[in-house]
């Protein structure tokens, strides 16, 4: 039997966060009454003319500059024409053959921990476009709506080259292409409202060919999950359908997230259906070396040079790194944690942010930047750990007491509540003594061997401590005592 080899490439419209659409003044905000946020050039009218919005041009080279790509110093914007009810120009407003970011690329990696694999994703192009409205096929009495709210929103549409070579190959590129936007600002990434939305290309050729075999695009994949089973099914479906004796026609197909599987929706285009051609009404788009400049200067550093430097200055794990970067604002709060809690509580910070503190927030499907407790708090909080006033158990509690505003700061609570660890030697030796001298029985079977004796001590003396005496203390001198007494 045949090896397959699987080949992926995958297009991605990536929602710019501008407060007006790309050619017009209208707001972008979502979720609006339909047809609220469409003006004369939203709706077409004769005689309008689309002016550039100067922000979707700035999230483009923001883009260009995070993947390294090239940001052509003049692109031009094309009409795509076709016809649909939701497109009321009967053309989409893109960019053809001079795109804004040429070439680029993107680091991902397959597997986690000492397992992982980096793999580089070449990009091939990204441009700006306008997006085109919704048809509504809601009950209008058994007529469809449309709303024009989404049409002329700004989208970059991001290219790679057909680079992947599996299902998880290209939920990783996607991943981390949604990290990556999200980080530099250009999109909410919220993909429930569309604000991210992938179409995969997928081929399969016999190990060894070198041509590529023929590519149905699977269309609007909105969830990552998605992703990876539309990818799962179309694979096996073209390996069948050729090993079977059939032929793979270019298509474009839906995947019904219901039955999981892919659906022919219409035999592919190619560009020469679309007559594209350089928009008459917009001037091209220059690009000059100052602007670049300017917002170089203003980019945040990015995922991955974070990630070396959280594993160079605080010691961290390529794991926990990868973790605390995976997105901004988990970034930024174990950093600002850290300051507070002292650079020798690093790894009790990147355990307590990616343990204590994720799985709370998801509890309450709340985001970091609405913790309860913030970065200031959690940092004042295991400085008090890692000074030995109080045990982690305590400090799960002190935690809790934060998060439900019983106080401002560890310090206040541990304070209030009288939670202060005893690690004063003499009252830990006067407290042992008298363990000691209370459960002589304890003490026999501990010399007669019985290991489970000791535990029953300590745990007898952190009972009569109320749980507060520092329990590496104890335990300590409780050897001492008992190596003495024997
Ligand atoms: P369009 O879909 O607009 O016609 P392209 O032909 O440039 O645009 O291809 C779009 C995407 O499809 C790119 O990501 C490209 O890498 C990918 N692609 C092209 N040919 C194949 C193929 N044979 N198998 C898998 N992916 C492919
Ligand atoms: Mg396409």
């Amino acid at each position: 039997m045949k090896k397959w080899e699987i080949v992926i490439g995958i297009e991605t419209h990536a929602r710019l966060l501008t407060r007006s659409k790309i050619f017009s003044g209208s707001s972008e905000s979502f979720g609006a009454k339909p047809n609220a946020q469409a003006n004369a050039v939203d709706i077409a009218l004769p005689g309008v003319l689309p002016v550039l919005n100067e922000g979707a041009v700035e999230c483009a080279i923001k883009f260009g500059l995070a993947v390294e790509g090239r940001i052509a110093p003049r692109s031009v914007f094309a009409r795509k024409n076709y016809f649909y009810p939701d497109l009321p120009k009967g053309y989409q407003i893109s960019q053809y053959e001079l795109p804004v970011v040429v070439g680029g690329e993107v680091a991902i990696s397959i597997g986690e921990g000492g397992d992982a694999v980096e793999k580089t994703i070449r990009l091939t192009r990204a441009h700006l476009e306008e997006d085109a409205g919704k048809s509504l096929h809601e009950d209008f009495n058994g007529k469809s709506g449309i709303d024009l709210n989404r049409a002329g929103t700004s989208l970059l549409e991001i290219v790679t080259e057909p680079d992947m070579r599996s299902s998880a190959e290209a939920v990783a590129y996607a991943r981390t292409l949604h990290a990556l936007v999200c980080w530099i600002g250009i999109c909410d990434g919220n993909m429930q409202e569309g604000s991210f939305r992938c179409d995969a290309n997928v081929s399969v050729r016999p190990v060894g060919q070198e041509t590529l075999g023929t590519r149905r695009e699977i269309k609007n994949l909105n969830s990552f999950r998605f992703m990876q089973q539309a990818i799962d099914y179309e694979v096996q479906w073209q390996i069948e359908t050729i090993e079977g004796g059939g032929r793979v026609e270019q298509a474009t197909v839906l995947f019904d997230s219901d039955t999981g599987e892919t659906r022919a929706m219409r035999s592919k285009e190619d560009a020469h259906d679309y007559r594209y051609f350089p928009d008459p009404d917009l001037l091209p788009l220059i690009i000059r070396s100052e602007w670049i400049g300017g917002l170089r200067a203003r980019m945040p550093e990015l995922p991955k040079v974070r990630k070396r430097r959280f594993m160079k200055d605080y010691g961290l794990s390529d794991y926990d790194a990868t973790a605390l970067t995976a997105a901004l604002d988990v970034a930024d709060y174990f950093e600002r944690c850290v300051a507070a809690a002292g650079k020798n509580a690093t790894k009790s910070c990147a355990n307590w942010v990616m343990v204590d503190l994720a799985a709370r927030l998801n509890r309450e499907y709340l985001p970091i930047t609405r913790a309860p407790v913030g970065a200031e708090q959690l940092g004042g909080l295991i400085a008090r750990i890692v000074d030995g006033t109080i045990s982690n158990n305590m400090a799960k509690k002190v935690f809790e007491a934060i998060w439900s505003g019983e106080g401002n700061s560890a310090d206040e609570i541990i304070e209030k509540r009288g939670l202060r660890q005893i690690t004063d030697a003499g009252t830990i030796e006067t407290l042992v003594d008298g363990v000691l001298r209370t459960n002589a029985a304890m003490v026999t079977e501990f010399k007669l061997g019985k290991e489970k004796a000791f535990n029953a001590l300590v745990g007898q003396a952190m009972r009569e401590a109320k749980g507060k005496a520092n329990p590496k203390q104890v335990s300590e001198f409780l050897r001492k005592r008992l190596a003495d007494l024997s």
